[in-house]
């Protein structure tokens, strides 16, 4: 007979809405159980980690996660705009230690944390509801059985195709993103550029980090587009058009996301209240 667990609430995936779900129940004293399927939490990166400082201090999340950002500045190939505020508002997360950070919160707090844990179907009871769900873990098929199933499996959303409430995404993003060094950083600015030459139906960004190091990237709408983000931002990279004009020597760090999917919510398939 196959394992089984029980739960109070049962988590999909310990993303940032898997991780921080199982952090905010777990202080609350319920019994969680976050699962994920890859070797490690953020082990894959899914985001360039711009957030809001506010929703950062409601979690607590240490300074050292984190680039304030004040100067939003905008760019089509002919235009340019920059809104400053007077204190940093938005931020450039450290992603993979903020969400390892988050999980840890979630861990301390009482959470069980199952990684190499990957869920392939849902438990239903005789009125069709979801009781649990079934993972393939290195240790055979485990059931895990919960009050409350939370789907936080992002893109894939296993439990919420299984289950039937969504089909396929029918529109959704791809991106990709390099970090990279350069000599003119401005650590308090972001870029977000739009127009054909940055992205066909989507836009290009810079996010800095420190005061050398920036996430640049390229978001696609797709089925909008064709255009592979990967090579367009590639293409980016070596015409250094835009504000990379204005970054002196660079070079390439880290190839962070490659062409990385993330959905986009459809009224007709999702309706989060
Ligand atoms: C190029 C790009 C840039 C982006 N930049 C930003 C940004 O700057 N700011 C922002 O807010 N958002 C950004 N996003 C969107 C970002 O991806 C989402 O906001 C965020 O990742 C959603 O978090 P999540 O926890 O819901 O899902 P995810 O981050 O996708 O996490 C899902 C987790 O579930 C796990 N999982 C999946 N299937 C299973 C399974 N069957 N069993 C067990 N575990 C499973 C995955 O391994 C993963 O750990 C960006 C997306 C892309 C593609």
């Amino acid at each position: 007979m196959d394992k089984e667990f029980h739960y109070d609430i049962v988590i999909v995936g310990a993303g940032p809405a898997g991780s921080s779900a199982a952090f905010s129940s777990a202080s609350k004293g319920i019994k969680v159980a976050l699962l994920e399927k890859e070797d490690s939490v953020a082990e894959t990166v899914r985001t360039s980690g711009v957030t809001w400082i506010q929703n950062i201090k409601e979690y607590k999340i240490p300074e050292d996660c984190y680039n304030p950002i004040k100067n939003y500045s905008f760019c089509s190939p002919n235009n340019e705009v920059t809104i400053s505020d007077t204190v940093a508002r938005a931020a450039v997360l450290d992603v993979r230690k903020t969400y390892r950070w988050l999980a840890q919160q979630a861990e301390n707090q009482g959470a069980d944390i199952f990684v190499k844990t990957n869920v392939k179907d849902v438990i239903k009871n005789q009125e069709g509801d979801i009781v649990g769900i079934v993972a393939n873990t290195p240790e055979g098929n485990v059931s895990f059985f919960g009050k409350i199933i939370i789907d936080a499996s992002g893109f894939g959303s296993i439990v919420s195709k299984s289950m039937g409430f969504v089909t396929q995404w029918e529109k959704f993003g791809a991106g990709a993103e390099y970090e990279v060094k350069a000599e003119n950083v401005d650590p308090q600015t972001w870029w977000l550029m739009v127009g054909q030459k940055y992205s066909p139906a989507g836009y290009a960004w810079i996010f800095p980090i420190s005061n050398e190091i920036v996430r640049i990237g390229v978001g696609v709408g797709k089925p909008d587009s064709s255009v592979d983000p990967t090579e367009r931002l590639k293409q980016l990279m070596d015409s250094k058009e835009g504000p990379l004009a204005d970054w002196g020597k660079s070079h390439l760090l880290n190839f962070i996301m490659d062409s990385f999917q993330m959905m986009v919510c459809q009224e007709k398939q999702y309706t989060i209240t």
